[in-house]
């Protein structure tokens, strides 16, 4: 299965110079989308990473995240940007190319000493990604691994991760 050739190359989106990496286009191809899915719980399985939790990062990792755990026999938990969430939350503030965001989960989502695997559509600085795995710390479990579908290689993204397996099924 080739998933480049099913995802589209969106130049000078959001802003000129970035190319953006399209994922809507392998979504809606059937086969694509279960290899997809498919691969990434093959790894995980394979790797015994056995997660308790996925987590999902807003708003593409939601896309992916929840059929994954069903696949894995984990709970999912979103991850999403401030001021979303209802109830109480741990919050991690990173930075963006230009300025800054911040991503929260609930308090209570993730039971103390879990295991947990993150989710994303793409990495590319590795900010976001290292976020959530700052999230997991705060909520007193164990990041045990990372599952993107694209990486950016030249972006270096990985290097900023805890030392555990990082699959990634496309690389640029
Ligand atoms: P980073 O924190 O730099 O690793 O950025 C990762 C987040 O930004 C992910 O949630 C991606 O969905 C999004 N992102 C960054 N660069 C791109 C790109 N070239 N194409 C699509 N999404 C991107």
């Amino acid at each position: 299965m080739n998933l480049k050739s099913l995802i589209r190359d969106i130049p000078d989106f959001p802003k000129p110079g970035i190319v953006f990496r399209d994922i809507t286009t392998l979504l809606s191809d059937a086969a694509g989308l279960r290899y997809t899915i498919d691969s990434l719980a093959r790894v995980c399985q394979e790797m015994d990473l056995a997660p308790d939790y996925i987590l999902g990062i807003e708003s593409r990792g939601f896309i992916f995240g929840p059929p994954l755990a069903y696949q894995l026999q984990a709970g999912f938990v979103p991850a999403r940007k401030s001021g979303k969430l209802p109830a109480a939350v741990h919050a991690i503030a990173y930075d963006l190319e230009y300025g800054q965001d911040c991503l929260e989960i609930h308090q209570d989502a993730i039971a103390p000493g879990s295991r947990v695997v993150v989710v994303d559509d793409l990495i590319a600085t590795g900010g976001t990604a290292r976020a959530a795995a700052e999230l997991i710390e705060l909520a007193g479990s164990e990041v045990v691994g990372f599952g993107f579908i694209v990486e950016l290689t030249e972006l270096g993204g990985r290097k900023k991760l805890p030392e555990v397996p990082i699959v990634s099924l496309v690389e640029y």
